[in-house]
C-alpha cells in the first residue's frame, strides 16, 4: 500500500504518460501503468511533474528590503552595494528574518524548494548570519537552504572581513564565498581568491563566488578561480557566480579559457534578471548585455545554472520568487531559442542547479525525495513559454502548495467560452 500515486504525469524528459509512487516521503516507483494501491491518488491529467525548482544563486539578507534606506538611482552594482552598506546599521535581526521568511512562502508557492543564498559576513556583529542560519532551521522541513559566507565588501579591502568569514563557517555556514572583482587591485583579487580556495579545500566545504560581475573583459579572476580550484584538487565543487566580463572578452582569450574551467570542474553560475539590468550601464549604444557566455560554455563542458540573484532589494526593485521568469530572460538574452537549448534552460532552474549545490535525493526516480511540482503545462518548453502555474508543490510526498490553473473566461461570439494558452487551443466551456 503507497501513501501517493500521481498518473498521467508528463516528465520533463518526454517521458508519458507515467505513473510516480510515493511511499515513507520517497519515490519508490516511476513506470507506465504503475499497478498499486495507494491512500491518495492524483490525477495530473498528461502534466509536467518535474522536480522542484532550484536557486542556485540569491541574497535572502537583503530580499525584500527594496526602498530601505532609499532606491537606487543609477541602476548600477556599485551603488547597490553602498546603499547596502546604508542598510546594513540599521538591520535588526527580527526584520532580516521576517523577510527571509516571507521570501520563502513566495519561494514555495513557486514550487522552488531549494536555495543557494549568499550572506554578507562583513558585519562584524553577524546579525544577518545568526538571522539566515535560524531561517534555515525553521524552513528546513519545507526547503532546503544552503548559505555562502560572502564578504560582500572584499575579503582583503574590509578590515576583519577573513576572520568574519571564518567565524560564520565555524557557525555553520557551508559555502566560501568571495569577490575578487570588489578588492583594490587586479593582484588583491586573484591573492583573494588563492586564500578562499585553501580555505575551502582545508575545511572540505564548497565554494561559489561572485566573480568578475563587471564589463571590464581584464577582469580575469574565472581564471585564477580555475587555477586553483585544479591546484587543490576541489574538482566539482566551485562555482563561479556571474562571470559576466567573459561577454566582454577577447574571442581568442575566452578560446583558452572555458577548456581550462572546464578542466577544473567548476560549474558557471548566470543570473540573468540581474546581468541584463546591471551590465552595461556605462555603454552608450551598442549597450552590452553583460550576461556570460553561456550556450559557449555549455557547449564545452561546462555546467551552467541561472539564479535569480535579487528579488525587491538594493540592486533589482522586481522579481516574485518564480524561477521560469529567470530560466525565461536567460533563454532570450543567450538567445536559447532551439528546442534543445529551451531545455537546457530549464535544466539551469532545476537539475543542474541541484548538481552545484549538491542536493541529495533531487529527481525523478526510484529513491529520490518526493519533491514534485505540477505545472499547467505539457513540457518544459510550454513551461518556459507559460510562466506555467504550480498547480501542486509536493514536499517528501505531502502537498504544501497549490494555485488554481490560469484560466480566463471569453465573452465573444461564436468563439469558446474559457481560454487557457496551452497549445491544445481554446477549450471550449
Ligand atoms: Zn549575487
Amino acid at each position: 500500500m503507497l501513501d501517493v500515486i500521481i498518473l498521467n504525469a508528463s516528465l520533463p524528459d518526454g517521458r508519458s504518460p507515467i505513473d510516480i509512487g510515493i511511499l515513507d516521503g520517497r519515490i519508490v516507483a516511476v513506470e507506465r501503468a504503475l499497478v498499486a494501491d495507494a491512500h491518495e491518488v492524483i490525477d495530473a491529467a498528461g502534466q509536467l511533474v518535474s522536480p522542484p525548482f532550484v536557486d542556485p544563486h540569491f541574497h535572502m539578507d537583503s530580499t525584500l528590503s527594496y526602498g530601505q534606506p532609499r532606491v537606487n538611482q543609477s541602476g548600477t552594482l556599485l551603488e547597490g552595494i553602498a546603499l547596502w552598506g546604508e542598510l546594513k546599521p540599521l538591520l535588526t535581526q527580527d526584520a532580516i528574518i521576517e523577510r527571509a521568511m516571507a521570501y520563502c512562502d513566495w519561494a514555495v508557492a513557486k514550487g522552488l524548494l531549494a536555495i543557494r543564498s549568499h550572506v554578507d559576513v562583513c558585519d562584524p556583529r553577524l546579525l544577518a548570519v545568526e538571522a539566515l542560519l535560524e531561517v534555515k532551521r525553521r524552513v528546513a522541513p519545507y526547503l532546503d537552504l544552503q548559505l555562502v559566507a560572502f564578504p560582500q565588501d572584499g575579503v582583503l579591502r574590509a578590515p576583519g572581513a577573513l576572520e568574519n568569514l571564518t567565524r560564520a563557517l565555524d557557525m555553520g555556514v557551508e559555502v566560501v564565498g568571495g569577490i575578487p572583482h570588489f578588492e583594490r587591485t587586479m593582484a588583491d583579487g586573484a591573492e583573494s581568491v588563492r586564500i578562499l580556495c585553501e580555505l575551502a579545500a582545508e575545511r572540505g566545504l564548497r565554494v561559489d563566488m561572485h566573480c568578475d560581475e563587471s564589463d571590464d573583459p581584464l577582469s580575469r579572476h574565472i581564471e585564477t578561480l580555475a587555477q586553483h580550484t585544479h591546484r587543490l584538487g576541489l574538482h566539482g565543487r566551485v562555482a563561479g557566480s556571474h562571470l559576466t566580463s567573459m561577454h566582454s572578452m577577447d574571442n581568442y582569450y575566452v578560446s583558452k579559457l572555458i577548456p581550462l574551467i572546464r578542466e577544473a570542474g567548476v560549474a558557471a553560475i548566470a543570473n540573468p534578471l540581474i546581468n541584463i539590468t546591471l551590465q552595461g550601464r556605462h555603454d552608450t549604444y551598442p549597450k552590452r548585455r553583460g550576461m556570460t557566455r553561456v550556450p559557449e560554455l555549455l557547449a564545452g563542458g561546462v555546467p551552467v545554472a541561472f539564479g535569480h540573484d535579487c528579488v525587491m532589494d538594493p540592486w533589482y526593485a522586481l522579481g516574485s520568487g518564480d524561477m521560469l521568469e529567470v530560466a525565461s530572460m536567460g533563454l532570450h538574452v543567450a538567445q536559447m531559442t532551439g528546442q534543445a537549448a529551451m531545455r537546457q534552460c530549464y535544466s539551469a532552474v532545476t537539475d543542474t542547479a541541484a548538481s552545484i549545490l549538491g542536493l541529495e535525493g533531487y529527481g525523478i526516480a526510484p529513491g529520490c525525495r518526493a519533491d514534485l511540482v505540477m505545472l499547467q503545462a505539457a513540457d518544459p518548453v510550454d513551461a518556459l513559454r507559460l510562466r506555467a502555474t504550480r498547480l501542486m508543490v509536493m514536499r517528501a510526498g505531502r502537498v504544501i502548495a497549490r494555485t488554481p490553473p490560469a484560466t480566463a473566461s471569453l465573452s465573444l461570439p461564436e468563439r469558446p467560452q474559457t481560454v487557457d494558452w496551452r497549445l491544445r487551443g481554446n477549450q471550449a466551456g
